[in-house]
């Protein structure tokens, strides 16, 4: 704490991790021998840069640009790139540390990195979005590449940034490569990368739900968000008999008691995607209930699925759930949950399921999205789909493996840290002090 002050998220994430690793780590002295925690909290390598750009206005905007290469032990840097006003130094630090781990969950070849800027495309034109993202790329391209660092989209990175991204890569470096992923279908993406998290969240809460014998049918499911990730939880949900009822944005929630159907799901991506509205317009149009300034986990639901952003679920909301009667938490978001959350969630010993084993499915299919691109070719709808879900399936044994507590219980928490840090661990000593 005293080496980067000021940098709680990122202490909250380490934090997380050590001491789920505490008592591994003892049985396994090699570790501590050669000084592999002390390592992996050191990034690689941190990039930061000044990104300048004109308003429709014609005024000088500045932005600080982000890249944090964290650890590419096992494979080239991978992490998705966040716009948001809110980040700094210690969001990149805390989310490219998360990402290694999970990287290595989920079983494909990927280091850990994350970056981005303080950019809020809320309120901009696509001309301003446009200029933005050239001028950032312009930067971050001679630190990126294929086989070096490939960004991916995170909050405020949609398929218009990645599309405004990769076009300023191609034309500084005059070629067509997978730097990026998250592309569109037609120019070397890959389906299902857009469904992938909260389609993999809710696959990986199915797993969970099996443990005890239950499963989404008729269960009142309670998301927060309404991005990416909340738009396909509330899809797959659906898919497996679930009843989503809430949404989320940074102004409020809508309590939707009915249930969101496949109609109005609909209108959420026309809503957040294509004139990027707000998500009080849902509960003007349907007549539902609407607070203004809350999230959704005062609502009585059966599951609670965090696919907003980090922190977005304390304490007090934990022990609401609980007393709500809740019996499963799994977080699409990246550290939703604080710390007196999460202790009550295990506490309690009700299901609950991290982001970085929750949420891995995104970064999966990133990584079938580079495969692809390598390859030279695209596979089906179908194939994806089943390799995703198997890669969650394997997420969720792993889990199991590590995290199964003396009296049954399974640590999902415990399990996810242990099951990433061993791979990138093993690989970290045997290529020396690096
Ligand atoms: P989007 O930008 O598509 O959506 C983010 C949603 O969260 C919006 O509804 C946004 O509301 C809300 N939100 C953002 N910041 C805040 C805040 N400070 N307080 C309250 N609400 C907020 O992002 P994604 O859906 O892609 O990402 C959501 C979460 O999932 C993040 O934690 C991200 O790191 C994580 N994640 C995403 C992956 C992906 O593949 N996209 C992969 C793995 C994890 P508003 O419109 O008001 O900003």
């Amino acid at each position: 704490k005293a080496k980067n002050p000021g940098e709680a998220e990122f202490h909250q994430a380490v934090q997380g991790s050590v001491e789920c690793l505490a008592d591994y780590l003892i049985k396994h002295p090699r570790f501590l021998k050669a000084k592999i925690l002390e390592r992996m909290v050191e990034p690689e390598r941190v990039i930061q840069f000044r990104v300048p750009w004109t308003d429709d206005n014609g005024n000088v905007q500045i932005n600080r640009g982000y890249r944090v290469e964290m650890n590419s032990s096992i494979g080239p840097y991978k992490g998705g790139l966040r716009f948001h006003p809110n980040v700094n130094l210690n969001i990149f630090k805390f989310l490219a540390f998360e990402q290694v781990l999970k990287n290595s969950l989920t079983t494909l070849p990927m280091g850990g990195g994350k970056g981005g800027a303080d950019f809020d495309p809320k309120g901009k034109s696509d001309n301003e979005v446009m200029r933005f993202c050239q001028s950032f790329m312009t930067e971050l391209a001679r630190h990126i590449g294929p086989d070096t660092d490939i960004p991916a989209g995170d909050i405020g990175v949609g398929g218009r940034e990645i599309g405004f991204m990769f076009g300023q890569y191609k034309r500084l470096r005059n070629e067509f490569t997978g730097v990026l992923t998250g592309k569109g279908l037609g120019w070397g993406g890959s389906v299902i990368r857009p469904e992938a998290t909260g389609y993999g969240t809710v696959y990986f809460a199915e797993e969970m739900l099996k443990t005890r014998g239950e499963s989404f049918a008729g269960k009142t499911v309670a998301i927060s968000g309404s991005g990416n990730v909340a738009q396909y939880a509330v899809e797959k949900v659906l898919d497996l008999g679930g009843k989503p009822v809430s949404l989320s944005d940074s102004n409020g929630t809508i309590y939707d008691p009915d249930g969101i159907d496949r109609e109005k799901l609909e209108y959420v991506k026309l809503l957040k995607n294509g004139y990027r509205g707000r998500i009080y317009e849902y509960a003007e149009k349907y007549n539902v209930a609407y607070f203004e300034n809350q999230r959704p986990w005062g609502i009585r639901c059966d599951i609670a699925l965090p696919c907003a952003t980090q922190n977005e679920l304390n304490g007090d909301d934990a022990a609401t759930l609980l007393a709500n009667g809740c019996i499963l938490v799994a977080e699409g978001a990246n550290m939703p949950s604080t710390p007196e959350a999460k202790n009550l969630f295990i506490e309690n010993r009700i299901l609950y399921g991290p982001g970085k084993a929750a949420n891995a499915g995104g970064v999966a299919v990133s990584g079938l999205e580079m495969t692809q691109n390598s390859m030279r070719l695209a596979w089906s709808h179908e194939e994806v789909n089943q390799k995703l879900h198997r890669i969650m399936c394997n997420i969720h044994e792993m889990c199991v493996k590590f995290g199964k507590e003396e009296d049954g219980y399974i640590n999902y928490v415990k399990g996810a840290n242990i099951g990433g840090f061993v791979k990138v661990a093993n690989a970290m000593i045997a290529q020396g002090l690096v």
